[in-house]
């Protein structure tokens, strides 16, 4: 049994896992950088240990002095959160060796999908559909036979990638050679591997992803789909649930071959099985193996506590449901509070002069933010979550215009207005859109900046 969690990570996240430890009896132990020391986890959590500068790499990527916090504190297990550790499969194995569990899949299953060939053909063989694309890597000597096989426009993917960095489009052969080293140069500043492969271009998918939990004994279940297709620089900054482009039928199609998968895998904890959805058809792009930015709109139509089932399986005590017990209700969107400029994404670190959450029916703000608070400049601009649930899309959407004239965040930039624009047009309204909407109505709705 887990009696003490440590949580290796800062911000909306950290609040988040130490809310399920708390409902579960489980003491917590925050750690934090020196421009954390006043952040709402740290406040919130039993005990709370610093753990170096600002820098991420000094403190929350800083494995040494989180293993240290461990021993120090006596915390039994390690939940990572998303971001920072929580796909390091070296970190993983250290805890293992230290004796302290990670709440997360095994290393080895970590390592397979951080490693986007072969998480590919992992999916191929546990039968998932993937996007077609090189077999493995490329290089500028056999780039053009294999974009000739696939048939142009094409992509070039970094093997390590993560955030939308290290990819690149090329239209026609003229433009190939520059994308494979644009990509691969991308690639090796970004982390420190230049290896790339390639997938066709698919012009106009929706992101669609699978929610999955495993016990590691072999039963896995999965919870759905969230759309994710309006995206910024491959960035999500709106997802929903359920796709409006999805019915039941699709839905549990898709949902029972990525279950099956983790069964065949026997993978333990939360996972995202993400796709490329086109003309009804799925395309594999990656796994994520950890709890996602947007799992809360999976809990709203779900009920199901995602973090509280992390937990379950990591100390072995199984999943709390069966397939059959999953009921999808309703819909939720979750909109992605940044402190940035809500038209050029410039990030606005300082000081919140005034916080005001709404509240109310199907309404949850998941935010470390509060009146007075300094947003440190060191790290992430995502200052809170607003999901938003409803027994329909048109309720979802009614509700969620009437929170977001309700939400007041004072003395930074914030992404908020966007989302007021959003909720006020049509082809949002209708669930009409692809991976490149936002993108376009930004360029078409944005005055150039004066020079
Ligand atoms: P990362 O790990 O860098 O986020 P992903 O493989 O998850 O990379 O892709 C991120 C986003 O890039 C997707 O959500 C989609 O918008 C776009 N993308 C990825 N692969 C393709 C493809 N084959 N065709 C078109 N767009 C793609």
């Amino acid at each position: 049994m887990i009696s003490k969690v440590l949580i290796a990570n800062r911000g909306e996240i950290a609040l988040r896992v130490l809310r399920a430890c708390k409902e579960l009896g489980i003491a917590t132990v925050a750690v934090h950088s020196t421009a954390d020391a006043d952040a709402m986890h740290v406040r919130l959590a039993d005990e709370s240990v610093c753990i170096g500068p600002p820098p991420s790499r000094d403190s929350y990527l800083n494995i040494h002095q989180i293993v240290a916090a461990c021993e120090i504190t006596g915390a039994d297990a390690v939940h990572p959160g998303y971001g920072f550790l929580s796909e390091n499969a070296k970190f993983a194995d250290i805890l293992d060796a230290h004796g302290i569990t990670f709440i997360g899949p095994t290393a080895d299953h970590i390592r397979i999908m951080g490693d986007k060939i072969t998480a590919k053909k992992t999916a191929l063989e546990l039968g998932i559909p993937v996007v077609p694309g090189s077999d493995g890597e490329v290089r500028e000597d056999d780039a053009l036979e294999v974009a000739r096989q696939i048939g142009f426009p094409v992509l070039i993917k970094a093997t390590a990638g993560g955030g939308g960095r290290g990819m690149k489009v090329a239209h026609n052969e003229e433009e190939l050679s520059e994308a494979v080293s644009t990509a691969r140069s991308e690639a090796l500043a970004a982390f420190g591997n230049d290896a790339v492969y390639m997938e066709k271009y698919l012009a106009k998918p929706r992101h669609i992803e699978i929610q999955v939990v495993g016990d590691g004994e072999g039963n896995a279940i999965h919870l759905g789909e969230r759309d994710c297709s309006l995206q910024r620089r491959h960035q999500k900054v709106w997802e929903e649930a359920n796709s409006p482009a999805l019915n039941r039928e699709q839905r549990m199609a898709i949902g029972k071959i990525c279950a099956d998968a983790m069964k065949k895998l026997k993978y333990r904890g939360a996972g995202t099985v993400e796709f490329l959805y086109e003309n009804g058809e799925f395309y594999f792009i990656e796994m994520n193996t950890r709890l996602q930015v947007e799992h809360p709109i999976t809990e709203a139509i779900t009920g199901i506590d995602l973090v509280h089932e992390q937990i379950r399986v990591a100390s072995g005590g199984g999943l709390s449901v069966t397939q059959d017990d999953i009921v999808f209700s309703g819909h939720a969107i979750e909109c992605r509070i940044n402190a940035e400029d809500p038209r050029t994404f410039v990030p606005s670190p300082g000081t919140i002069t005034h916080f005001h959450a709404p509240g109310g029916l199907g309404v949850r703000v998941d935010s470390g933010a509060y009146q007075g608070y300094r947003i440190p400049p060191y790290y992430d601009s995502l200052i809170g979550k607003l999901i938003v649930h409803g027994r329909t899309r048109v309720e979802c959407m009614m509700r969620l215009r009437r929170v977001l004239d309700e939400f007041v965040i004072d003395g930074i930039k914030t992404t908020l207005p966007l989302f007021q624009d959003l909720i006020n047009n049509q082809d949002i309204a209708n669930g009409d859109y692809d991976i490149h909407w936002l993108e376009n109505y930004l360029a078409e709705t944005t005055p150039p900046k004066a020079q």
